[in-house]
């Protein structure tokens, strides 16, 4: 049984530039219902603490430091599937691999700044989206 939610992020390179907009058409375009939104920013240990399942990984530090950059947007959608579909809809991590129409091909600067975070599994959703929602707002 897949879930009905998934949690996304719009991260700091496509707020920066300009495409908050354009990515919450794509993404109610596509048929998801947004259960829960924030326009916020991440320290660098709240963003440590995101990704602390890339900790050993190379590009950890980078990311940390990227993800708390800026501004970003974080929100709970809700469509059937949720995650598979919105890992449709965001494309490949490296947007230069990522298909035509999604929303990191279009709007992603690097792989590093991809646009665009969506869960990898419902378990993740769930994990994600209560690290910046109480569930309160999440059923509001
Ligand atoms: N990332 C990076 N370099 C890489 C791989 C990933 O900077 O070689 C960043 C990128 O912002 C990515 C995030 O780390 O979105 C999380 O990586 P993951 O493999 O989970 O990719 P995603 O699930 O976001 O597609
Ligand atoms: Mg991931």
């Amino acid at each position: 049984m897949s879930g009905k939610r998934t949690f996304t992020m719009i991260k700091p390179d496509a707020v920066q530039n300009g495409h908050i907009g354009a990515i919450l058409h794509d993404i109610t375009q596509a048929g998801f219902k947004i259960a829960a939104m924030k326009y916020t920013r991440l320290t660098t240990e709240r963003a440590g603490e995101f990704y602390a399942v890339h900790k050993e990984r190379p590009f950890y530090q980078e990311l940390v430091s990227y993800m708390s950059s800026g501004t970003i947007v974080a929100a709970v959608l809700e469509k059937e599937n949720a995650v598979t579909s919105f890992r449709d809809l965001i494309g490949a991590t490296d947007p230069q691999k990522a298909d035509e129409g999604t929303i990191r091909k279009k709007y992603a600067t690097s792989i590093s700044a991809n646009a665009i975070h969506g869960s990898d599994s419902d378990e993740n959703a769930a994990i994600e989206s209560s690290f910046f929602f109480s569930q309160l707002e999440m059923f509001a």
